[in-house]
């Protein structure tokens, strides 16, 4: 019989929810490009409910322990003798999510000797080294497009909120004030700006699509270049490397996956070549971004407001400098996992350990590494390496 540790993040402090806001959420079966939305035999949960903190435990339990499995939840990821780290030495499938990352490094792996399966529950699977888990036969998959839209629906809302100032213009209303000068001070319109995509997979093109109808001039640069229909349809810019289009953006939206090709593209360097007073919304990974280079850019004002929800390492240390430094609009990585997301997301979670344990292969769309090499959609949009280097920072966050 199979050990399965799930890692996921806490409850909410006030506990699990008893209810929810709305009573249902709409059902999407196929997503944009076509691809059906997961396809698992039956759940165990009821679509729109918390399915991914610990109690949730992404409404596994009955299916795994009819199956004599053992399953084990738990959010203790980090520091000296994690619960994870316990429980790794016989452990064959590992569960995690980028949103409160089990960071699988090259020394956890070492300790894992029984691990086959390492699943993301979501989309980013470069928590996990790669290049160990080729080496060590570790097959990686995760469930793509289960939140492409969830994102790109937050992009959206944060590239409004930082051009036209609404965080600081709500916080006045909520002090009792009435500062119309000071709210708008720092308010555009977005219409006439020029938007860039650093990406147009499945969330940059549906950034794109979402922000046509605000009139703005979009660009794109990414390593293949989308259909001409598509570019025409959108009246899209193609740039040939991201220097060329962050030299004539206004805003620029990061949705790449983060692996050795892309950690630290946006350092010293490259901020100096974007227009004084850029924007940045980051929602793919923090290490795409460097850190302080960030933070030293806001201040100086090259760049007029960053936003996303991406962190490295995750949780962010309590002194993190993106938790203080100006013009921020970050969230704790929340983009891809709204009550609608996680309902895909575990769906397809129970759709690959059906195929694992009752060995049908599983989908091609869904698979990063497998066989001892990048497969799948791995092999699209990732390149060899690792990119977890760093995240033992994470033990410094304590709640
Ligand atoms: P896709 O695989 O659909 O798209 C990724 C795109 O990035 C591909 O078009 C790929 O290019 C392109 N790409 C890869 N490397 C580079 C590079 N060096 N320069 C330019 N483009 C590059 O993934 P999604 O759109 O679904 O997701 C993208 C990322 O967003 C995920 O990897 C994850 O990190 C993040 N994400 C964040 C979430 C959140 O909650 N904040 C939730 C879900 C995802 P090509 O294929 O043409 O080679």
């Amino acid at each position: 019989m199979t050990k399965i540790i799930c890692v996921l993040y806490d409850d909410p402090i006030d506990g699990y929810p008893k209810s929810y806001a709305r009573d249902a959420i709409p059902e999407i079966k196929v997503y944009p490009d076509g691809q059906s939305a997961p396809t698992p035999k039956s759940i165990d949960f009821i679509p729109g409910q918390m399915l991914g903190s610990v109690s949730g435990e992404l409404g596994l339990r009955r299916y795994l322990e009819s199956l004599g499995h053992t399953l084990v939840v738990t959010s203790d990821k980090d520091g000296e003798n994690s619960r994870l780290d316990q429980e790794l030495h016989d452990a064959e499938i590992v569960i995690s999510q980028p949103f409160w990352p089990a960071y699988l490094t090259a020394e956890r792996i070492a300790k894992a000797p029984k691990l086959k399966l390492a699943l993301t529950a979501g989309i980013g699977s470069d928590h996990v080294d790669l290049q160990a888990a080729m080496a060590n036969n570790i097959t990686v998959a995760e469930i793509t497009y289960c939140n492409s839209i969830s994102v790109a629906e937050h992009v959206v809302m944060m590239i409004l909120s930082l051009v036209r100032n609404y965080i600081p213009s709500y916080q006045w209303v909520v002090k009792g004030g009435w500062n119309i000068a000071d709210c708008v001070a720092r308010s555009y319109d977005l219409e006439g700006m020029e938007v860039g995509t650093v990406a147009a997979g499945r969330i940059g093109l549906a950034v794109l699509r979402r922000l046509k109808p605000f009139d703005v001039k979009l660009h794109y640069t990414d390593r293949h270049r989308q259909p001409s229909d598509v570019e025409q349809e959108l009246n899209l810019i193609w740039h040939p490397d991201v220097e060329s289009m962050v030299r004539v953006c206004d805003v620029v939206t990061i949705n790449c996956p983060l692996h050795p090709e892309t950690e630290h593209m946006f350092d010293d360097a490259l901020l100096a070549k974007m227009k004084r007073g850029a924007y940045i919304i980051n929602t793919a990974r923090g290490k795409i971004c460097d850190r302080d280079a960030i933070a030293r850019a806001l201040e100086s004002g090259q760049l007029s407001g960053y936003a996303g929800d991406v962190w490295f390492p995750q949780p962010a240390p309590k002194d993190h400098p993106w938790r203080s430094m100006p013009h921020h609009g970050m969230t704790p990585h929340i983009a891809g996992t709204s009550l609608s997301a996680q309902a895909r997301y575990a769906a397809g979670v129970r759709e690959v350990l059906e195929c694992w344990f009752e060995g049908r292969p599983i989908r091609n769309e869904y698979l990063v590494v497998n066989a001892g090499k990048l497969a799948g959609v791995g092999a699209h949009s990732y390149s060899e390496g690792n990119a977890t280097g760093g995240s033992e920072e994470a033990a410094k966050f304590k709640p």
